[in-house]
């Protein structure tokens, strides 16, 4: 028997500058998590085969453009991968499956069982590729507290965002329900806002990390607000408020390429145990560079 499910790997895809996307997994299990589909090409297609469920904040492109390759890494699969999403998910991924031809064959299995998060109520939707994808009939529930899935050992926990479209953060919560290990939250896109403010506190509260945007510096305010984004100060203000351990800042918009370290050190000075992952930056031409290194 294998023993207690552990979450070892815990990867930022595409780094802190890249599209979102952080993937979780015990490795060896077919259980793994995908917080946001931005690109994935970084990710082999038989761990993108090992995902257990996805969970998306929203459906702009940079968030949502990795999901064709997630199903056509499962599609054979004989198993049901859950895909949670704030409203309009149900619709949004039916859009995207029925925009391709799905000859049947027997082996392609796939059950997407598709979970939209409204701030009252759940809708679920089951899409059966054996069934060549009918219209989906969504099932509808009230919601009760912030738990929108249940697996063994874990379980993760939506609360409303504040962005220009439907929006949702998650946590991840380890161990059992009445004292849980460790909690693991993952908030990008929204404004730090009133409206948002007391559910996002509620869902980083102690974590052991909390990854956060930090898509502007502070000097930025003005666009964080229209664009409902964070700056790097407010993220480090709510990391502090919250009471976590480590703040990992994510969503750097492209503005700062080649000054992204500037928005760790202005969250720092809050904050001090911030990090991110900041690629070297690629030369443009490498045959140059190389010549006069
Ligand atoms: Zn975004
Ligand atoms: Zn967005």
């Amino acid at each position: 028997m294998p023993g207690p499910r552990a979450l070892r790997e815990l990867r930022l895809v595409n780094g802190s500058t890249g599209d979102p996307a952080l993937f979780v997994d015990d490795p060896g299990r077919d259980n793994a998590l995908l917080f946001d589909c931005g690109e994935n090409a970084a990710l082999a297609d038989d761990r993108l085969a090992d995902l257990e469920a996805v969970f998306l904040t929203h459906h702009h492109i940079d968030h949502f453009i990795g999901f064709d390759r997630i199903l056509r890494a499962n599609i054979d699969r004989d198993k049901a991968l859950h895909v949670h999403g704030p409203e309009g998910t149900i619709r949004k991924v039916y859009q995207r499956i029925k925009s391709y031809e799905f000859p049947f064959f027997p082996f392609q299995k796939i059950v997407l069982e598709v979970v939209e998060i409204a701030p009252d109520r759940l809708r679920r939707a089951r899409l059966e590729c054996a069934r060549r994808f009918p219209r989906p009939r969504p099932i509808e529930s009230p919601r009760s507290g912030p738990v929108v899935y249940r697996s063994d050992g874990l379980c993760v926990e939506a609360a409303l965002a504040d962005h220009t479209v439907p929006c949702l953060s998650y946590a991840l919560v380890e161990g059992p329900a009445e004292s849980p290990d460790a909690r693991i939250a993952y908030v990008t896109d929204t404004a730090w806002s009133e409206s948002s403010r007391p559910g996002l506190l509620e869902l980083a509260r102690g974590a052991r990390r909390l990854y956060c945007d930090a898509f502007y510096a502070d000097a930025q305010r003005a666009q964080a607000e229209k664009y409902r984004h964070m700056t790097a100060t407010q993220a480090a203000e709510f990391a502090r408020e919250a009471g976590v351990e480590e703040l990992v800042l994510i969503h750097f918009a492209s503005r700062y390429r080649g000054a992204y370290q500037a928005l760790v050190d202005e969250a720092r000075v809050i904050f001090p145990n911030t990090v991110a992952e900041i690629p070297a930056i690629p030369s443009k031409n490498p045959a140059r560079d190389a010549k006069h290194r």
